[in-house]
């Protein structure tokens, strides 16, 4: 996740961040000073947390039964859970031999934002999401620019309901949703709920998301009406496998799944150095996208910053500016720099759309606001070259 997408944590709801639950330590031990009435507020304080977070639960949609275990597959990493246990991710457990999520309409933050921030370029632009994001994730990344939400077990945030969250969109004048901020895939069952319900208004749908769901996961969700996603592509197999301990195939299959589906599809690389800032490492990445996905997939190579428990320095200018060439020489129509606001922008597409057939500035962005847009029809107004842009229903 990128450190730009977040505007409000759980502060926005005047809820200060709770921290993760202690568990209740009991003790006879004579020398304690905890009185009668310290349990007593304890165990009540307990009692208030248990309601909170049984709020949150709601039965996986996607679990089988294997050796006495329960298998969730919402995600590619499968987990077998024991009775009590918790899955990799920490937001489902095994309870009497079904699995149930535990973080069904927990939302930990939430802010009305441009789609161009997600990134999504060549979608409904100009347009505002209604972005909500859960706790925890299923990749291990070091460097996670959302880490104080996405490394932590489920907490309690605000329970906000389907129909809740789909109100919100017509006070914050909201075009359409997006499920963000921490891995939207978690938040399977809830997304679906929202999904439907945001259909029926009009509204579009999407995810910000490392794209590791399962094919059943992703089916579920197109049916519900996910128009967009924008998936990260972390690096080759190598480094997606060292850093984030996952299978990188599984998520081109799901770009292309998707793709082959009708959803809009943008990839964004963070570009972090010794990670994947080789230029194979780019050049392969690029030439994909372009194989698997089209060459007018839009590619987004964003600037890293430390964060988390990663501190390599922050990605020089040089090497986003070699991405942003490579993406072209690989054949790419569109590719964007991200976390370099203004950068270039008067003389190369680093912010900006420009037709691929004549050069021609189509879109003008300036950080996340689009400040000029000429495509009429979705034509380049000088050479007439249709662009894939999609501006609404
Ligand atoms: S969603 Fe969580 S519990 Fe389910 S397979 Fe993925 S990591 Fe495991
Ligand atoms: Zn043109």
């Amino acid at each position: 996740m990128r450190a730009d997408q977040r505007l409000f944590a759980p502060q926005a709801f005047g809820l200060r961040p709770s921290r993760p639950k202690a568990p209740l330590r009991v003790t006879n031990h004579a020398a304690t000073t905890t009185t009668n009435c310290d349990w007593a507020a304890k165990l009540a304080s307990q009692e208030r947390r248990a309601k909170i977070d049984k709020a949150y639960f709601r039965e996986g949609l996607l679990q089988e039964k294997v050796n006495g275990k329960g298998r969730c597959l919402t995600c590619e990493r499968r987990c077998e859970i024991a009775e009590g246990g918790l899955g990799w991710c920490r937001t489902r457990q095994n309870e009497g031999g079904t699995l149930y999520t535990l973080i069904y309409g927990n939302v930990s933050s939430l802010s009305a934002n441009p789609i161009e921030k997600k990134p999504l370029y060549h979608f409904y632009p100009g347009s505002v999401a209604l972005t909500a994001g859960s706790w925890s994730c299923n990749f291990n990344c070091p460097w996670c620019q959302n880490w104080d939400i996405s490394k932590s077990p489920p907490r309690p945030g605000r329970y906000t309901s389907p129909e809740d969250f789909i109100a919100e969109t017509a006070r914050r004048d909201c075009q359409g949703t997006s499920i963000s901020f921490n891995e939207p895939t978690l938040s399977l069952e809830w997304s679906l709920d929202v999904f439907k319900l945001a259909r029926q208004r009009g509204l579009y749908n999407t995810y910000v998301t490392n794209g590791y769901m399962t094919p059943e996961a992703l089916e579920l969700l197109i049916e519900a009406g996910l128009d967009a996603m924008n998936v990260d592509i972390k690096g080759d197999a190598a480094a997606v496998k060292k850093h984030c301990g996952t299978d990188v195939e599984k998520i081109w299959r799901n770009c292309r799944e998707a793709k082959k589906a009708g959803v809009h599809i943008e990839v964004t690389t963070l570009v972090i150095p010794t990670v994947n800032d080789d230029e194979e490492v780019l050049q392969g990445i690029a030439r994909r996208v372009r194989e698997e996905l089209g060459a007018d997939t839009p590619w987004h190579c964003s600037g890293y910053y430390p964060a988390y428990k990663f501190t390599a320095p922050p990605t020089p200018l040089q090497t986003l500016e070699r991405a942003h060439d490579i993406g072209g020489e690989e054949g790419l129509d569109f590719v964007y720099l991200g976390n370099v606001v203004g950068h270039r922008a008067e003389s190369l597409a680093c912010e900006n759309t420009y037709c691929p057939g004549c050069g021609e500035l189509l879109v003008r962005r300036w950080g996340l606001s689009v400040v000029r847009y000429r495509l009429k029809d979705n034509k380049c107004p000088r050479c007439r070259r249709t662009i894939p842009v999609i501006v609404g229903r």
